[in-house]
């Protein structure tokens, strides 16, 4: 049976949806499927492709309200940036990505959807966007650098309030190719403390996402 996880996502066995509002146009973003159950429209949400689908369906302690804004580093083409959209009936997403060539994708999906802000920029200079991000409930990045973990500090310092929540991925191999990922995801840990954060939780991402971890803290 299909079960209401959260107000606008939906779970079955190990399928993930969100509910596509009804004033948008029910169709399909990045090639998922659709299927229309009791009067909704759902869109199968890719854990192979959405590390925040896979970390959802790992149980990680996230909780997305659909009136929280979001501030979203390393938005690519709008994947996991659609999804959000489905669920913030009120809330917003300030997209930000590095790159031209993806944004572009993502550009022609923001004319469709009222709810996102894309931002052209580089995550590690967020004085650059200040002037367009407020503070938000959540902050989420997925960038695969070397500093990612600094990226993300410099942000939270900027964007997140107290009891505001933060989720990074991190991809082990980013970081140090030649450390074991247990060792890469240790060294995180140190540094959330050191930046005094809460861990609330932290889990691999495998199968859907090989060497690669979510880790959620607080403020
Ligand atoms: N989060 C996306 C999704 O689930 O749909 C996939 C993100 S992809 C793994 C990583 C993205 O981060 C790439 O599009 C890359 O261009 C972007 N990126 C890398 N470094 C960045 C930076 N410093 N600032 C902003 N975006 C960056």
């Amino acid at each position: 049976m299909r079960a209401e996880i959260a107000e606008r996502i939906y779970r079955e066995g190990n399928r993930l949806f969100t509910e596509i509002p009804e004033k948008y146009d029910k169709e399909s973003v990045y090639g998922e499927k659709i299927t229309k159950k009791n009067g909704r429209f759902l869109r199968s949400w890719n854990p192979y492709r959405s590390k925040l689908s896979a970390a959802i369906l790992k149980n990680v302690d996230i909780e997305i309200k659909t009136n929280y804004n979001i501030l979203y580093l390393g938005a690519a083409t709008g994947t996991t940036v659609s999804h959000l959209s489905d669920i913030l009936k009120y809330g917003k997403i300030y997209a930000v990505e590095i790159s031209p060539f993806s944004i572009r994708k993502l550009l022609e999906l923001c004319k469709k959807r009222d709810n996102i802000v894309p931002i052209l920029a580089d995550a590690a200079h967020p004085e650059r966007y200040q002037h367009i991000v407020d503070k938000v409930d959540l902050l989420y990045q997925d960038i695969s650098q070397r500093n990612q973990i600094e990226i993300f500090h410099k942000n939270c310092e900027r964007f997140l309030p107290d009891k505001g929540i933060g989720i990074l991925t991190i991809k082990s191999r980013s970081i140090d190719v030649t450390s074991k990922p247990e060792r890469v995801y240790r060294e995180i840990i140190k540094k959330i403390q050191d930046y005094e954060y809460k861990l609330r939780d932290y889990k691999k991402l495998d199968p859907y996402s090989k060497d690669h971890s979510v880790f959620v803290i607080m403020r």
